[in-house]
C-alpha cells in the first residue's frame, strides 16, 4: 500500500460512525480518476523521476502494472543520494492461460528487450515481466497489445485473469469449459477507454461524449476479484481460493453445469485477526448456460455490498461472512432472477499439474514442463527459457500456462514429438519425474527483491530449502510421497500458502511462519504451527513430524490430514477459525 495516499478531507469534523463508514482514500482516488485516467499520462511523461505520482500508482494497477523498486540496492542508492531504482511489474492477462507460439515468442523477446530477461509464470495463468523502467512502460504495453494480448484488469479492483483447468485440448469438455472462461473474462472486463487512450494512443472521447462502466460504475469494485473454473478430479486452479469459482459437473461425458463457489481468498494481515484466509463455500448448482449471468450477479453483489471503508475487509469473503449465504442467494435471485439447485457431488484428487507426456482424446500429445517458482530463466545449465523459445519456433499447437506456475506444450503431433523431445534434452529442461514429489508440488511467489510488501525471500530461496527437506524425506522413504509446499514473502498470499500442507510465510528476513494441516486437494486451510522460524528451526521442527508421518501414517493418508489426526495442529474448518 502506498503510504503517500492522503486521507480524505471529508472525514474531518464528521461523527465517529460516519468516519467509520466513510469511503477509504482508494475509493476517492477511483471516483476522481475519470474512469482510471488520473494523471497517468503526466506521470509517465515526467522524466525527472522513475516513479509515478502516488494516486497514479493506485490507478496504474487497473492497467495491469505495479510500481516497484529494487530493494537489493536501496542502501547503495541512498548512499549515492539517488532515488530508489524504480521499475514496473507488468502482468499480462491470458484467460485460461492459452497462448500461441507467436505470442510466446513475442513475450520472450519483450522480456529480453524491456524487462529483466526473465518471465514469471504466475499462479493465475498470467505472464509477468519484472524490472521494466518507466521510459519503456508504454512501449512494452503497446507491443503486448500488438501480440493480441493485453494487461487491462490484470490487477486492480476488478475481475482479474479468469483461470481455467489447464488443458482445453484434453477433452471436448475441457474445451467447452475453456470457452466459458473466455466468455466470463470478456463480459467482466472494464469498458473504460482510458487504457486505449493512455497506452495505445487511442482516440480521446469527444467533448460531451459520455463514458460509462455499465457493470462497475465509477468506483469499480471495493477490492480485487478473482475467478476460476476447475474440472474435477483436478483442482489445478485452486478453485476454492477464489472470490468466484465454478466446479464443472460432467454427467455421462457431457458438461451439464457448474457448482458455484463464493468467498475464497488468501490474504490476511499479521496481527489483525479480523482478517483471515478463507476457503470458498460451495453454494449450489446451475445449468451451464447461466455461467455469464451468474458471474455478473456475483460481481454486482460484491460491488454493492462490499466494504468500501476498510480495504482490509473489502474482499467478497468478508462480505459473505458479514451478510450470510441466505442473503447472498436472495440477492442472486433479485439481481438476475437466478435460483440455485443443491450442489452436485464432485471429487478432487489433486491440486497439481500433469508433467511429461500425456495424450488427449483427439490423439495429440501434451508435455507438462515443471518451472520452479514459475521463473523462466536460463540458469545453472538449465536453459528452460531458451528451450521453450526454440520449441515455439517449430511448434504448431499452443502453450498453456497453468495455475501452478508451469507450462504445457500442447497439441503436439506424433511427427513433431521427437523434435520437441530433442530440444528439451538439448537445453536440459528439468525432467519432473526426476524430482521429489515435494518439489513437483511447490509454489513460490516473487517476493524480494522487487515486491514492496515482502518481508522475506520466496522464489529465490524455496528451491534450496526444498533441497534440505528432500534429504529428510529421503531418509524417511518419503521422496515419492506427494506433499504440497508453498512459500510467500508476506501474508498477502499470492502463492496461496494457506492451502498447502506445508505453508511458509515470510515474517522477517530469513524468518518464516510455518502453517500445517491444509487439505491435499485445496479443500481445507492450514493453521499457524510455529512463528518466526529460521531455516535451521524449520528443519528441526519438520524432521520429527515427517519421521512420524513415515512410520505411522495410514494407507493413502495425506500429510495435512495426518498432522490433524496426530494432534500436531487443530483443523481449520472455516476462515473465521483460522486464528483459533
Ligand atoms: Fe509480494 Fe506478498 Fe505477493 Fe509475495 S505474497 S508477491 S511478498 S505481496
Amino acid at each position: 500500500m502506498n503510504k503517500d495516499i492522503k486521507n480524505n478531507d471529508s472525514k474531518l469534523n464528521s461523527s465517529p460512525e460516519a468516519e467509520a463508514n466513510a469511503p477509504s482514500p482508494f475509493e476517492i482516488i477511483k471516483e476522481n480518476s475519470n474512469y482510471l485516467r488520473g494523471t497517468i499520462t503526466e506521470s509517465l511523461n515526467d522524466s525527472l523521476t522513475g516513479a509515478l505520482k502516488a494516486d497514479d500508482q493506485v490507478l496504474i494497477k487497473f492497467h495491469g502494472t505495479y510500481q516497484q523498486q529494487n530493494r537489493d540496492i536501496d542502501d547503495e542508492r541512498k548512499h549515492q543520494k539517488l532515488e530508489p531504482l524504480y521499475s514496473f511489474l507488468i502482468r499480462i492477462r491470458v484467460p485460461g492461460g492459452v497462448t500461441t507460439p507467436q505470442q510466446w515468442l513475442d513475450m520472450d523477446e519483450l522480456s529480453d528487450r524491456y524487462a529483466d530477461k526473465t518471465i514469471k509464470l504466475t499462479t493465475r495463468q498470467a505472464f509477468q515481466f519484472h524490472g521494466v523502467f518507466k521510459r519503456n512502460l508504454k512501449k512494452t504495453i503497446q507491443e503486448i497489445n500488438k501480440s493480441l494480448l493485453d494487461t487491462l484488469a490484470a490487477c486492480g479492483d476488478v475481475n482479474r485473469n479468469v483461470m481455467c483447468s489447464a488443458n482445453p485440448f484434453e477433452s471436448p469438455v475441457h474445451a467447452e469449459v475453456a470457452e466459458d472462461a473466455k466468455r466470463i473474462s470478456a463480459h467482466l472486463t472494464p469498458q473504460t477507454a482510458a487504457y486505449h487512450e493512455i497506452w495505445l494512443d487511442g482516440e480521446l472521447l469527444a467533448g460531451g461524449e459520455k463514458e460509462e462502466e455499465p457493470l462497475y460504475g465509477k468506483t469499480y469494485l471495493p477490492r480485487k476479484f478473482k475467478a476460476a473454473i476447475a474440472i474435477p478430479p483436478r483442482n489445478d486452479t485452486d478453485v476454492l481460493s477464489n472470490d468466484l469459482g465454478f466446479i464443472a459437473i460432467v454427467e455421462n461425458g457431457q458438461l451439464t453445469g457448474y457448482n458455484l463457489t463464493v468467498g475464497g481468498g488468501m490474504a490476511y494481515t499479521f496481527g489483525n485477526n479480523a482478517t483471515y484466509p478463507r476457503v470458498a463455500d460451495v453454494v449450489g448448482y446451475f445449468p451451464k448456460e447461466q455461467i455469464v449471468d451468474v458471474s455478473e450477479a456475483v460481481l454486482i453483489f460484491q460491488r454493492d455490498h462490499g466494504n468500501r471503508s476498510e480495504r482490509k475487509n473489502a474482499r467478497l469473503k468478508y462480505t459473505i461472512d458479514r451478510l450470510g449465504l441466505d442473503f447472498f442467494r436472495s440477492e442472486l435471485e433479485r439481481i438476475k432472477g437466478l435460483k440455485l439447485a443443491p450442489a452436485k457431488a464432485y471429487t478432487f484428487t489433486t491440486l497439481g499439474d500433469k508433467y511429461g507426456w500425456s495424450q488427449g482424446e483427439d490423439g495429440f500429445w501434451h508435455y507438462g514442463v515443471f518451472v520452479e517458482g514459475g521463473k523462466l530463466v536460463d540458469k545453472n545449465g538449465y536453459l528452460a527459457k531458451t528451450a521453450i523459445r526454440e520449441i515455439a519456433k517449430i511448434h504448431q499447437g499452443t502453450f498453456i500456462l497453468t495455475g501452478n506456475q508451469n507450462v504445457i506444450i500442447a497439441q503436439v503431433s506424433e511427427a513433431l514429438k521427437p523434435q520437441i523431445e530433442a530440444i528439451l534434452k538439448k537445453y536440459k529442461v528439468i525432467d519432473a519425474d526426476k524430482l521429489s514429489a515435494l518439489r513437483r508440488n511447490s509454489i513460490a511467489c516473487a517476493a524480494l527483491p522487487l515486491c514492496g510488501l515482502a518481508f522475506a525471500e520466496a522464489e529465490r530461496y524455496l528451491p534450496s530449502l526444498v533441497d534440505k527437506i528432500d534429504k529428510v524425506l529421503e531418509a524417511n522413504g518419503l521422496l515419492e510421497t506427494p506433499i504440497t509446499i508453498r512459500m510467500t514473502g508476506c501474508a498477502n498470499g499470492c502463492g496461496r500458502p494457506f492451502l498447502s500442507e506445508i505453508g511458509l510465510v515470510g515474517k522477517a528476513p530469513g524468518r518464516y511462519n510455518l502453517y500445517l494441516g491444509a487439505g491435499f486437494t485445496g479443500q481445507r486451510l492450514n493453521k499457524l504451527y510455529k512463528e518466526m522460524l529460521s531455516e535451521e528451526q524449520i528443519l528441526e521442527v519438520l524432521t520429527p513430524i515427517l519421521a512420524d508421518y513415515a512410520k505411522t501414517k495410514n494407507a493413502e493418508e495425506h500429510f495435512g490430514d495426518f498432522v490433524i489426526r496426530k494432534q500436531y495442529i487443530k483443523a481449520t474448518t472455516a476462515g473465521l477459525n483460522f486464528h483459533d
